[in-house]
C-alpha cells in the first residue's frame, strides 16, 4: 500500500496540469469591471538600470515603452530577480549586444492597462513575465506549447529585435508592455517579490526535472546551489526523489538540507566524488561557468543523464574525454526554460506545494553591488530588485 500522504511522481506533475486547466477556465474574476477603468494607453515613460558597456556599472536610463496594442497589457513592474544570465549578457559572454541594454527576465507586477481585445487579464491583476515576450506561433514547437524552442527564434525579453526593429529591453525597469499570450498569472498565495525568480530559476529547473521524470525512486544530484539550484532542490525533493546537492561552498550545507537535500557533496578537489560513482539517475547541472564535466559523468548510473541548465562563457567550452559517456551509456543534455503553459503550471504548483525562492530585496540602485555578490557566490539565494517606491 502506498502512503496516501506521499506525493508520487505522477501525482506531483499531474497536479500541475489540473491546476493549470482550472485556472484557464476561471479567467479573471472582475475583468469587465476592471477594464471599465480608465487607464492610459501609453507610450509609457519608464525608468531603468542599463548596461552601457561590457565592463562598466549599470547606470540609470529613461526610455519609452510602446503604446498599448489591442492584445497588449501594460504592466507596472514591482520586482525583478537578478539572474546570472543578465550578467553574462552585459559582459558579452554570450555574444555581442547592443548597448545601452536593460536586462532582467524575472519580473512581477500589476496590470495597469489592457488592450481592447485582451481576454485573459484586467487592470490590477498580479502578473509576471519571464525570458520570452513573443514567438513565431506557427512552427511545430510553438503549436505544441514549447515557445522556448521556437524553430524561428522567439523574441527574448531583452536583447532581441521586436517587430519594429527596436532592441527589446528587460525587467530592470518600472514598466513593460507585453502581448497577453506571454504574460503569466501569479497565484494569490505567492508574494510578488518571491514570484519573480520563479520566471527563470523556477521554470528552468522545473522543466527538465519533469521531462526526465524525476520522482520517487530517482536518485538525483543538483550541481550548484545558487539561484537555480536552491529552487531545483525543492522541486526535486517534492517529487519524492532522493536529492543530493553538489556545491563548492561548505557553508551552504545546512541550507541544502533545509531545501530538501538528503546528502551534500562538497566539490573541493573531487575526492568527495570517489564514493559516489554510478550513484545518480539524473544530475541537474546549474553551474553557470566552465567546469570539468569529466568529474561529474562517472557519478551517473548506466543510462543516466546530466542536464545542463547553467551556461558559462561561450568562448570557454566544456570538453569531455573520449570514453566519458561510453562506459555507462550516459548522456549529456541541456534544457532552456519552458513554454508559457508549462510556466503557468509551475507557478500554480509552487503556490500549492509551498515552493518559494529565498530572496534578498535590494533597491534598483543596489544592482551593481548585487552583481558583485552573485559573481562572488555570496547571493543567498536570489537578489530581487524592489521597485515599489520608484516613481
Ligand atoms: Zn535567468
Ligand atoms: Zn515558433
Amino acid at each position: 500500500m502506498s502512503d496516501p500522504n506521499h506525493t508520487s511522481r505522477r501525482d506531483f506533475f499531474r497536479q500541475a496540469a489540473t491546476l493549470s486547466a482550472a485556472a484557464a477556465l476561471s479567467g479573471s474574476s472582475s475583468l469587465a469591471a476592471q477594464q471599465a477603468e480608465t487607464a492610459s494607453t501609453g507610450p509609457y515613460s519608464t525608468k531603468g538600470m542599463a548596461g552601457y558597456s561590457p565592463k562598466g556599472p549599470l547606470r540609470p536610463i529613461n526610455f519609452q515603452r510602446r503604446a498599448l496594442g489591442p492584445k497588449d497589457v501594460a504592466i507596472r513592474i514591482l520586482y525583478c530577480g537578478v539572474c546570472h544570465s543578465d550578467i553574462h549578457t552585459i559582459h558579452g559572454d554570450w555574444g555581442d549586444v547592443q548597448y545601452p541594454l536593460v536586462v532582467g527576465h524575472e519580473l512581477a507586477g500589476k496590470v495597469i492597462a489592457a488592450g481592447s481585445s485582451v481576454a485573459k487579464f484586467g487592470v490590477g491583476d498580479r502578473v509576471a513575465v519571464g525570458t520570452m515576450v513573443d514567438s513565431c506561433r506557427h512552427c511545430a514547437e510553438c503549436l505544441r506549447g514549447a515557445e522556448n524552442y521556437c524553430e524561428n527564434g522567439n523574441t527574448q525579453i531583452y536583447g532581441s529585435k521586436d517587430p519594429s526593429g527596436a532592441t527589446t529591453q528587460g525587467g530592470y525597469s518600472t514598466f513593460i508592455v507585453v502581448d497577453e499570450d506571454f504574460v503569466l498569472r501569479v497565484p494569490n498565495a505567492i508574494d510578488l517579490a518571491e514570484a519573480a525568480p520563479l520566471l527563470c530559476s523556477g521554470i528552468t529547473t522545473y522543466s527538465p526535472l519533469r521531462h526526465w521524470s524525476v520522482g520517487p525512486g530517482s536518485k538525483v544530484a543538483i550541481a550548484g546551489l545558487g539561484g537555480l539550484g536552491h529552487v531545483a532542490v525543492q522541486f526535486a525533493a517534492k517529487t519524492g526523489a532522493d536529492v543530493t546537492v553538489i556545491t563548492t561552498s561548505p557553508e551552504k550545507e545546512a541550507d541544502a538540507r533545509r531545501f530538501g537535500a538528503r546528502e551534500v557533496l562538497i566539490n573541493a578537489d573531487g575526492s568527495a566524488f570517489a564514493g559516489h560513482k554510478r550513484a545518480f539517475d539524473f544530475i541537474l547541472d546549474t553551474i553557470p561557468y566552465q567546469h570539468d564535466l569529466n568529474k561529474f559523468i562517472p557519478l551517473l548510473r548506466r543510462d543516466g543523464t546530466l542536464c545542463r541548465v547553467g551556461v558559462g562563457k561561450l568562448t570557454t567550452p566544456n570538453e569531455i574525454g573520449q570514453m566519458t559517456t561510453v562506459l555507462a551509456r550516459t548522456s549529456i543534455a541541456g534544457s532552456n526554460t519552458g513554454g508559457v503553459r508549462e510556466t503557468q503550471e509551475m507557478l500554480d504548483l509552487c503556490a500549492l506545494q509551498n515552493i518559494r525562492p529565498q530572496i534578498t530585496r535590494i533597491p534598483m540602485t543596489g544592482v551593481n553591488d548585487a552583481w558583485e555578490k552573485v559573481i562572488a557566490k555570496q547571493a543567498r539565494y536570489r537578489f530581487v530588485m524592489d521597485m515599489t517606491e520608484e516613481s
